[in-house]
């Protein structure tokens, strides 16, 4: 028998990972939108940062691009998960575009803080990462120098507000928790009366991704993260599990894998960014278990419910 030849493997499986509510909302918005209006359907950035999912999509009659310029006046588009500035709205509007916009309600809250605490009259920090489209479109809910982009503890230690007493603070959704709240920790400690958050503005999906990956990471040798290589959460996620220790690293799918990488390993951790869909983890389970004996063992470290519904514009199709 071949199987007892191969050497065996334990899979430890992450609980939750993939995808996230506001994934799965705005893939289904790109759905329903060629259902009501039929193909093509224009989608102003990669929707989700996922290959994949685009492609899917494309083959489904989506057409992906940069910037509004290229799309026709007369096609619907779509504006992606990671929210947008509000010029591109306005300048929909100006077109009479029919638009939906895919903007997970998560990221949109932080649009309205930032809303908030602009017309409070304060300058805002934004942590979060340089080019980001998250981050365009969060500093692009205000006006131009309204806010700072924070990066680094070194950035908080740096900066020298005008006014260090009317500060404010936000944060992409994706980013490290253990990192963010150091960096928050020295914006407090420096300007303690800047507004802001509880904690951050870090998402549900993203603490208990990065939660799961550390519980996996103590007892694996690797750890493998599925996501794209822009994608922010996904990177998170190594991040994390290096942190804890444990050597990760972020493959788009299981054809890209380093087969020599995982020399030497007999325990091996799964994950996957919030814009990876599950088809892409049971593909690199399928590949593992072609070379190895292994046995899968999930890990739960907490349980999701969150459901987002689709913009009104949509519902008569969902
Ligand atoms: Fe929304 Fe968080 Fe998912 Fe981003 S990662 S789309 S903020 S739920």
């Amino acid at each position: 028998d071949s199987a007892t030849q191969k050497p065996t493997l334990t899979i430890l499986l992450a609980n939750p990972r993939g995808f996230c509510a506001g994934v799965d909302r705005a893939i289904k918005v790109v759905e329903l939108a060629i259902e009501k209006y039929g193909a093509p359907v224009y989608v102003r950035h990669e929707i989700v940062h996922n290959r994949y999912v685009v492609e899917s999509l494309e083959a489904k009659g989506a057409i992906f691009v940069d910037e509004l310029d290229a799309v026709p006046d007369d096609v619907p588009v779509v504006f992606s998960a990671h929210g947008v500035p509000k010029s591109v709205p306005q300048e929909a509007r100006r077109r009479s575009m029919i638009y939906v916009d895919a903007t997970c309600p998560l990221v949109s809250k932080v649009h309205r803080e930032v809303e908030y605490h602009f017309s409070a009259g304060r300058h805002i920090l934004m942590i979060g990462h340089a080019g980001h489209p998250e981050v365009i479109g969060t500093m692009g809910q205000v006006e131009d120098g309204a806010m700072t982009l924070i990066e680094t503890v070194e950035d908080a230690e740096n900066l020298h507000p005008a006014d260090p007493d009317n500060l404010a603070f936000a944060t992409q959704t994706t980013l490290s928790v253990d990192d963010t709240a150091d960096i928050v920790a020295t914006l407090q400690r420096r300007f303690p009366n800047i507004a802001g958050p509880k904690k951050e503005d870090i998402c549900y999906a993203t603490t208990n991704r990065q939660d799961a990956v550390k519980a996996i990471a103590a007892d694996a040798d690797r750890v493998i993260v599925i996501g794209a290589p822009n994608s922010s959460n996904s990177r998170r996620l190594v991040e994390v599990s290096e942190k804890a220790g444990c050597r990760a690293i972020l493959i788009q799918r299981a054809a890209d894998l380093d087969w020599d990488w995982l020399s030497g390993a007999r325990t091996i951790g799964i994950t996957a960014g919030a814009s990876a869909p599950e088809i892409l983890v049971t593909e690199l389970i399928d590949a593992l278990k072609t070379r190895y004996d292994a046995r899968v063992e999930l890990r739960m470290t907490a349980e999701e419910d969150v459901i987002f519904k689709v913009p009104p514009i949509l519902r008569d199709v969902a």
